[in-house]
């Protein structure tokens, strides 16, 4: 990483996490200051913010000419408000970071990724999500987003103001999002269980709607080798009750979601109670969670179809399986976000950690995308898919009143790139 933490800088240029996609601006803009950044933008035809750039496509590219700019320089602010259990937060801030601030007031967040490196900003704009059957994805935590506009003003948008519903999950169409307000609730410890092969053909509705229920937060994993689950991981809240899952043998020894890999990078196993913020995350903070040798991709389902869905799934595991390092099932509470991937469905996310090899990955994304394409699939936006432009834009209800909210706050799509153009107009 560079010494400001922001992409990756390599010999060919600025790339993000992965290492699949290189930037077409040579450098990576760094304001100081909130007016040097206003200024800024004010001033430039085309702006994208890289966040930490954990995004798997083209989503921050600036286009040809275009500023690629980052918070990174800005005040990491993290100021925590006890009476309005609230925290206003950086644009550039990132989850481990702010967790830690946070816990520190005795307070907490709702849920969190599968990893704190992620800034909150940019996760809350590609609609980023942990699991669980009551729990929204992040942006559902956000009160307020405070964004530098096309011409450089700074605008608020609040829970319940018009528009708010575009506001946070934006894909960065919007402006540049300086500081964003989440929502806290008093801390609370999570005990992190895991349990072995659970068998896809033993689960009925009725079994499965058991196991993701059965803690807080739930994950199956499996490689698709053979039909079924290698790995069942449930968070539980030490405040609620104990959770089991009869179907599966509990651990015996401490697991990493990509077999192989070491469990010493996972956050504490084995029940033992700890902070939200050091069990919710599947990685520890304090380690790289891998080399990034890797790419993902993910689809958010209608939960009601989630087992025919695994079944369709495994239908084309042979496919799937030679180029998959590890697929995760989840579950996300349906949200109010336009362009949210859980907008208005509960949800079942499916995701897939590929080998790092785009050609040879391609064709096994279709064949997901083709298996699950009778239950309206939406891919989550920051990472691999192969869904043409106007599929997508059928399955987002919103999308003509989040177009709207583009063309006000920017009329002449300083914030657009070729990604959005797709998304919003084909
Ligand atoms: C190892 C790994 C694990 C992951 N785990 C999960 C997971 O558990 N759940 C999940 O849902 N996703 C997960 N992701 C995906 C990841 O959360 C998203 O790609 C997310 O967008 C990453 O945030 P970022 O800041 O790194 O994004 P970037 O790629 O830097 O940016 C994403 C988008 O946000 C915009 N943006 C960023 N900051 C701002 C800002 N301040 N103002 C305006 N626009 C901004 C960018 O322009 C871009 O359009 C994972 C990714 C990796 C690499």
């Amino acid at each position: 990483m560079t010494d400001t933490g922001v992409g990756e800088r390599r010999a060919d240029g600025v790339t993000n996490w992965a290492g699949n996609i290189t930037y077409s601006a040579a450098e990576v803009a760094l304001p100081g200051s909130v007016d040097a950044l206003r200024e800024l933008v004010a001033g430039s035809a085309r702006v994208r913010v890289l966040g930490s750039g954990h995004s798997f496509n083209e989503i921050a590219e600036p286009g040809p000419g275009g500023v690629l700019l980052s918070l990174a320089g800005l005040p990491a602010e993290v100021d925590v408000d006890t009476a309005a259990r609230a925290v206003r937060v950086g644009g550039g801030v990132r989850y481990a970071e702010l967790a830690r601030r946070v816990h520190a007031h005795g307070l907490a967040l709702a849920n969190m990724a599968s990893l704190p490196h992620i800034s909150v900003a940019g996760s809350v704009a590609t609609g980023t999500h942990g699991s669980g059957v009551g729990n929204g994805p992040l942006s559902s935590s956000v009160r307020a987003v405070e964004l530098v506009t096309a011409e450089g003003s700074i605008r608020t948008l609040t829970r319940g103001d018009e528009g708010f519903g575009g506001a946070v999950t934006s894909l960065g169409a919007l402006g540049v999002v300086t500081a964003l307000t989440l929502d806290l609730e008093p801390a609370y410890e999570v005990a992190q269980h895991v349990f072995t092969e659970l068998p896809l053909a033993g689960l009925d509705e009725a079994s499965f709607a058991a196991v993701m229920g059965a803690a807080y937060s739930v994950s199956l994993f499996t490689d698709w080798r053979a039909p079924g689950f290698r790995q069942v991981w449930l968070k539980r809240r030490t405040d609620q009750p104990p959770a089991d899952v009869p179907w599966a043998a509990p651990a015996t020894g401490k697991h990493h979601p990509v077999p192989g890999m070491p469990a010493l990078n996972c956050t504490e196993q084995f029940g033992v109670p700890g902070p939200w913020h050091e069990r919710l995350p599947h990685f520890r903070a304090e380690f790289t969670p891998s080399s990034g040798a890797e790419l993902q991709s993910e689809y958010l389902l209608p939960r009601e179809h989630a087992l025919a869905a695994l079944h369709a799934l495994d239908a084309v595991r042979d496919a799937v399986a030679p180029v998959l390092q590890t697929c995760e099932v989840r579950t996300v509470a349906a949200e109010e976000q336009w362009l949210g991937p859980a907008y208005g469905r509960d949800s079942v996310a499916v995701h897939f950690t590929w080998i790092a090899d785009t050609a040879a990955v391609l064709p096994s994304v279709r064949r997901v995308e083709a298996a699950l394409e009778p239950f309206a699939p939406r891919p989550h936006w920051g990472k691999v898919f192969a869904t043409p432009a106007d599929v997508l834009r059928g399955r987002y209800p919103r999308l003509a009143d989040f177009r709207a909210l583009a063309g006000a706050l920017d009329p002449a799509g300083k914030f657009t790139n070729a990604f959005v153009r797709g998304v919003l107009t084909g």
